[in-house]
This record gives C-alpha cells, structure tokens and sequence, in this order.
C-alpha cells in the first residue's frame, strides 16, 4: 500500500473509529467546532477523488451514505454535509459534518466561519468528551452496514 512519510494519516497517528483493509473512519482533531465531525479517509495515500482506485470508488458512496445516516442518527441533526479539500492534508479524506436546521452558525460558509473561529480559539470548541463518545457511537451504527465492505471496529 502507497504511503508517505510524514503524512498524519498514513502516520496513524489519530485514533480510528472503524477501520477496513481500505478506509478509516475517523473524527475531527480537537479543537473541533461540532462533535459528530467525521472524516473518512483512505488507508492508502490518496491525493483527492480522481487518485482512488476502482475498488475505493465504489465502496466510497456506500460507505459515505451510512456514515451521514448515522451522523444524522445520534447528532440529531437534520441534514449532513459531505465535503473535502484535501487541502491542509494532502491525502483523501470527506468530511461528513452535521447541519442542524436550528443553528444557522452550521450553515454553508457560516461553518467555515466557525470552523476558523474554532481553529483560533474565538469560538468555544465542542467538548473533547462528548466528541469521542459521538464518535464512538456513530461507528457503532454503522458497523453492521458496512461488514460486509470488511470493516471491523478497532
Ligand atoms: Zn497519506
């Protein structure tokens, strides 16, 4: 499997959520503006959407659809974005974030906003806590989705 030195996740450095021979499920770093912030990454070293492979490619829309089922599921929220830059990070991963109706700070580039703020510390950060237990609880639901794509909890 390709990977590149120094790069945070082939590192592994972050604790994995759900993990199969080829994605990892994993949350937002600390300080992150909304627990149930999920990212999805490649195991292999991905530069964006066009670098997968054509196993990637189709398991990546299943798993993303039962990942934001399940981030919708214990957030609460009524809707999810779905988004990646592979910006910062230069290795494939989609954010999975949820949008809650009632809160218009989670809204489109008002979350980019937050997401700044958060990162300065302007903002109150979600609590470390309560973001892992989220995420714990979201690869719990969606575990018995995505079994037979091989995943596995950690
Ligand atoms: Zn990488």
């Amino acid at each position: 499997m390709s990977v590149e030195t120094g790069c945070p996740f082939c590192d592994a450095k972050q604790t994995v959520y759900l993990e199969s021979e080829r994605w990892q499920l994993l949350r937002h770093a600390d300080p992150v503006a909304l627990s149930g912030w999920m990212m999805l990454a490649t195991r292999a070293h991905r530069s964006g959407v066009d670098a997968m492979d054509e196993v990637e490619q189709r398991e990546v829309g299943v798993i993303l659809a039962e990942v934001a089922r399940a981030v919708r599921a214990e957030t609460g929220c009524e809707r999810t974005y779905s988004i990646t830059f592979n910006e910062a990070v230069k290795h494939l991963h989609l954010h999975v974030i949820p949008r809650h109706e009632g809160d218009v700070s989670t809204t489109s580039w008002a979350l980019a906003d937050r997401y700044r703020a958060t990162a300065r510390k302007e903002r109150e950060a979600a609590d470390p806590t309560e973001a892992e237990r989220c995420a714990k609880a979201i690869a719990v639901r969606c575990i018995d989705a995505l079994r037979p794509l091989g995943f596995r909890l950690p």
